[in-house]
């Protein structure tokens, strides 16, 4: 019985694209349709260990080009699928990469060509070449046959049908030329080779084609009759080296060929910043393959986003996202472990406590901070690449678990800093210390011009220290989780005990507290959000800051707003003995009480602002401030 059925919205959508497309690699159909196909046999591969009744000794993948008929077949000797399955996999999305693709593009208004390649679209992709696509397949799971039909547009067929053996054969009515698209080319002997091994080169199992050969030259054959065409015959070839490249052996295996297994596999379009091939051989035998994409992809940020490495045992794929075998912080890594020491049947239960695989990881964070930590050295404009878009992550790794990590990552942090134009690790910063400085410096802000301008620099600057700049959310909770850097304490800038200015002037002021004294416990008074007032030791220009009292900062304060925590820090307001201003608001207590209160809450009100707090009460300031301008 032949039944109709209509595409779930999101499908059709997707269709709808597909067709419409005006991507210019629409050749990646292929690649898609016997990933597929390779994905199928893997199943069936991996069910037969078990069931030995469902297994096979030839798996292969077939492509076959019929030009007068204009179609294309990909067949594979793989699971198949049954009628719920053609159903569920080919007329819904079940995959989460089709909808965030759908979600992608909706959004952002990105061009596709941007971002069609980054997608496994799948099985959708052969609309972009096909006009109609069959799906005749005959399951493993039940030895049925059917026969799924579409011409992409709102529905499709499925009717009972007859197939000899396991697995799908899909067949593609290719769409008839126009003038930017010959799709005849797909047709071409050359041509499918060609792809097969740009895309699928890799792939386990042999893929297949027919290739014309030359007949061998006839013996009684006129050899004058040079205008006769040579004799042709079609030969069934495999035309992948299938080979995985992470068999081979790792001197033979060249970066170029790293890298285009990288794209293929992972689909990106762009070579990674970095590849990494590990061989290990003794007590545990493995091999790794290592990929830092030289962007992140389009849904690293999305929570759905999982971590994690392709597991092979023994060259026979396992499992996709292999979260075991990477820390979180290093989730943007890309690649696979193949190692003969795992059994074929591990659950993904066993994984987690599997010593094989533990000791695997730790090994695997090694490698990747050791290429890291070469490029810093080596090759530092790649680096600085690396660091602004996944810096924030080592970030994270070093601050997570009270710093477990500190001593992996510490030197692989780097800072824009005051006195640079590159951003600086630690130990480049103590590296050019000054003499007599003991303490690394820091600053809260979003850039050099922004903290330059932060009163609180007025006498750092003046000795010439350099400050590093922290601009991320994580950093000052990072720097705590630090500490101090090879005996070197950080000090925020912004603390109150910076013990720059010399002796002699430190002096002067302790003695001018005592004689202000009642001064400032009448400012303190004006100021019930303040914990205390008191006469600054570093400032230079500017006649007031803020200062953070105890283990919380401002910048720590806004960060944890932001998670909904209503922890404050603690304020300390420093005047500047040596500003005029401060000689006016002495002046204007010695007058009128009301007006000097009005002053010091004027001056406190800037001090925040300073700091990007806004202050509780903006009416009263602004009134405050008016008053004082028409005085
Ligand atoms: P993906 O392969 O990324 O999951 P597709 O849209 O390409 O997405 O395919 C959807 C599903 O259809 C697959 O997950 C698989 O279960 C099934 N499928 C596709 N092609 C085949 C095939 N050749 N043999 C068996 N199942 C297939």
């Amino acid at each position: 019985m032949k039944e109709t059925k209509e595409f779930k919205t999101e499908t059709k959508r997707l269709l709808d694209m597909m067709i419409n497309s005006i991507y210019t690699h629409k050749e990646i159909f292929l690649r898609e349709l016997i990933s597929n196909a390779s994905d199928a046999i893997d199943k069936r591969h991996y069910m037969s260990l078990t069931n030995t009744n469902i297994a096979d000794s030839n798996y292969k993948i077939l492509v076959e080009a019929d030009k007068e008929n204009r179609t294309l077949t990909i067949t594979d000797n793989g699971v198949g699928m049954t009628e719920e399955e053609l159903e569920s996999h080919l007329g819904t999305i079940a995959k989460s990469g089709s909808k965030e693709f759908l979600e992608a593009v909706s959004k952002e208004n990105t061009p596709e060509v941007d971002i069609i390649g980054q997608f496994g679209v799948g099985f959708y992709s052969a609309f972009m070449v096909a006009k109609r696509v069959d799906v005749l397949t005959k399951s493993v799971s039940d030895n049925t046959s059917h026969l799924f039909s579409s011409e992409g547009l709102e529905s499709y067929t499925i009717e009972d049908s007859q197939k000899d053996d396991y697995g799908t054969k899909i067949t593609l009515y290719l769409r008839d030329n126009t003038e930017d698209d010959n799709y005849d080319d797909y047709l071409d002997e050359y041509r499918i080779k060609e792809l097969v091994k740009k895309y699928s080169d890799y792939v386990r199992y042999p893929i297949m084609t027919w290739v014309t050969k030359y007949d061998p030259k006839d013996e009684n054959e006129d050899k004058d009759d040079e205008n006769k065409e040579p004799k042709t015959h079609l030969e069934l070839e495999t035309i992948n080296s299938m080979l995985p490249i992470w068999k081979k052996n790792k001197s033979e295996v060249t970066d170029e060929e790293l890298n285009n297994f990288y794209k293929s596999k992972f689909m990106d379009y762009q070579d990674p910043i970095t590849s990494i091939h590990v061989n290990v051989e003794g007590m545990l035998t493995y091999t790794a393959l290592l990929f830092i994409p030289k962007k992140p992809f389009y849904d690293f940020y999305s929570d759905r986003n999982e971590r994690g490495l392709q597991l092979y045992t023994k060259g026979v794929f396992i499992l996709d996202k292999c979260k075991e075998l990477i820390p979180e912080y290093l989730r943007f890594v890309k690649g696979l472990v193949d190692s003969s020491d795992l059994s074929l049947n591990i659950s993904r239960e066993m994984l987690q406590e599997d010593r094989a695989i533990k000791k695997i990881a730790t090994n695997v964070e090694k490698k990747i901070l050791a290429e890291l930590s070469r490029m810093l050295k080596n090759d530092r404009e790649k680096y600085l690449e690396f660091f602004k878009d996944y810096g924030i992550n080592l970030k994270y790794g070093l601050y997570e678990n009270y710093g477990e990590k500190k001593d992996l990552l510490k030197d692989l942090i780097i800072f824009n800093s005051y006195n640079t134009d590159k951003p600086i690790t630690f130990s480049e910063y103590v590296e050019a210390m000054k003499e007599g400085q003991k303490d690394i410096y820091y600053a809260i802000g979003k850039n050099k011009e922004v903290v330059e301008k932060l009163p609180q620099m007025d006498l750092v600057k003046s000795k010439g220290y350099d400050v590093l700049i922290l601009s991320d959310d994580v950093d000052e909770f990072m720097i705590q989780v630090l500490k101090n850097y090879n005996d070197h304490n950080f000090k925020s800038i912004n603390s109150q005990d910076l013990d720059l200015i010399d002796e002699e002037e430190s002096k002067k002021i302790d003695e001018l507290k005592e004689t202000k004294k009642s001064l400032l416990e009448k400012v303190k008074e004006a100021l019930p959000g303040v914990k205390d007032v008191v006469l600054s030791k570093r400032l230079v220009d500017a006649p007031c800051c803020l200062a953070s009292d105890g283990e919380i900062s401002f910048e720590m304060e806004r960060v944890l707003k932001q998670q909904h925590s209503e922890v404050k820090a603690e304020r300390i307001l420093e005047l500047n003995p040596n500003h005029n201003v401060f000689n006016k608001l002495e002046e204007a207590y010695d007058n009128d009480k009301a007006l000097g209160d009005k002053y010091a809450r004027l001056l406190y009100t800037n001090a925040l602002l300073q700091e990007g707090i806004l202050p509780d009460d903006p009416k009263a300031f602004s009134e405050a401030l008016c008053e004082l301008l028409l005085k």
